[in-house]
């Protein structure tokens, strides 16, 4: 039965794009058909999408709360300190050797010399308006020591109801610790509801998770039917670079990790992971995939609630991998765009900012741009130059979503195998 539903979420994705791609062409060729497109997109695949998108984002606070709260009440405080620790540990080592990955490969392709100069001018008038917005972003989220006071929430409902993760989940946090501080019976008066809590909203996501192959079907052919092929076209070895990153990752640094740290096949990982990968390079977001993940990393990969509910909620929020692996290329890339030469050392600022901004992203779609934008401005490459890129980045979005996702997985593994709980 599970099976089946892996399948057909599999089968989802791979139709939608098929069907996307096909409509994208058709159009292009027969104005006709425009009207019907329209329609169906408007009507049907977008409003499906979204559902999809908002009912797992309708889970996200309660499910990081009762998770959470709970995993750190039952990890006995020294524990928590050493778990803590080693998942830090894991997810900046992962982060950095990503994103020198990233780096490495931007050095050795230089996909961004000699770019033709017609088709930068082009890209740069088509997508002025979106990279103005984001600098403008990046100029507001810009890091300092205000942004690190800011994680601590005046009013945590307050940041519970704006969807601000990191002082949601500092609450949470010390709201886990108080409660594994309470005597034992009053602690495990309160601790019940919130573990109902957390098994009513993994039981929502078995729920949703029916409605996925659909969903993503309609993500997907939302996506590729308005996608810019041309764009891609013009931006390949750019996008290549990038993919081949990701794949690096994926097949080689992930599986190394599963294996010796994780203890587990690679290939058993994927399969029972599949769900979850597909949920987050259909969503493009790692909040969105937080409950399909917990479910699938409690239930397939046999990861304590307690474990799974502590590393996971926090990697989604501050692993991500894939995305200090593109931001490195990106940076890179424009660079040799505008012909701002970048020294090794410099390029360690870049790698140092890559892994930072990638801590401080939201995991929502392009949840990374406005600190893209910030970091191009502090290396002296223009922000507005995120033009260039911005056409295609959605294609990257989803696969760096995946790899984000995955990380948190692996580490939740090898916390599982290390820790003696
Ligand atoms: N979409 C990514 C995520 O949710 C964040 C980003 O890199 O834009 O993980």
């Amino acid at each position: 039965m599970r099976r089946q539903n892996h399948f057909a979420i599999l089968f989802g994705l791979v139709a939608g794009a098929l069907c996307g791609i096909g409509a994208n062409f058709a159009v292009a060729h027969y104005p006709v058909f425009k009207t019907a497109l329209q329609f169906f997109t408007s009507y049907f695949a977008e409003p499906i999408g979204q559902i999809f998108l908002r009912l797992l984002f309708m889970i996200v606070i309660p499910l990081v709360f009762a998770s959470l709260a709970k995993g750190v009440a039952h990890l006995e405080v020294h524990k928590l300190g050493r778990i803590g620790l080693k998942t830090a540990v894991y997810f900046l080592s992962i982060t950095v050797v990503a994103c020198t990955i990233g780096l490495f490969l931007v050095n050795i392709f230089k996909p961004g010399v000699g770019f033709d100069a017609s088709t930068q001018a082009q890209l740069l008038e088509t997508f002025h308006g979106q990279a103005q917005e984001a600098a403008q972003k990046g100029k507001i989220a810009e890091f300092g020591i205000q942004t690190f006071i800011q994680f601590i929430p005046k009013n945590p409902l307050q940041s519970g109801a704006n969807n601000e993760m990191i002082p949601w989940i500092v609450f949470t946090l010390f709201f886990g610790l108080g409660l594994g501080f309470l005597e034992k019976e009053k602690g495990a008066w309160l601790l019940k509801p919130i573990e109902a809590l957390n098994d009513v909203m993994v039981a929502i996501v078995g729920l949703i998770m029916k409605m996925a192959p659909l969903a993503v079907f309609c993500l997907l052919f939302a996506i590729t039917s308005k996608f810019g092929w041309l764009i891609l076209k013009q931006l390949l070895y750019y996008v290549s670079v990038v993919f081949f990153g990701y794949f690096l990752v994926l097949l080689v640094v992930y599986p190394l990790l599963i294996f010796f740290f994780g203890k587990m096949r690679p290939w058993e990982f994927y399969k029972k992971a599949l769900p979850v990968l597909v949920t987050a390079f259909s969503t493009s977001s790692s909040a969105a995939t937080l409950p399909t993940s917990i479910k699938t990393t409690e239930e397939e990969l046999k990861v304590s609630p307690d474990i799974a509910g502590f590393v996971l909620p926090l990697g989604a929020t501050l692993n991500m991998n894939g995305t200090a692996l593109f931001e490195g290329v990106a940076v890179l890339f424009l660079a040799q765009v505008f012909g701002v030469d970048l020294t090794l050392g410099q390029q360690t600022i870049v790698l140092v900012l890559a892994v930072v901004s990638a801590v401080g992203a939201a995991g929502v779609p392009g949840g990374s741009i406005p600190l893209l934008a910030l970091i191009l401005a502090t290396m002296g490459v223009p922000p507005e130059g995120l033009a260039v890129i911005l056409g295609v980045d959605r294609l990257l979005d989803m696969g760096r979503t995946v790899l984000n996702v995955t990380g948190d997985m692996t580490a939740a593994l090898y916390i599982q195998k290390s820790v003696k709980i």
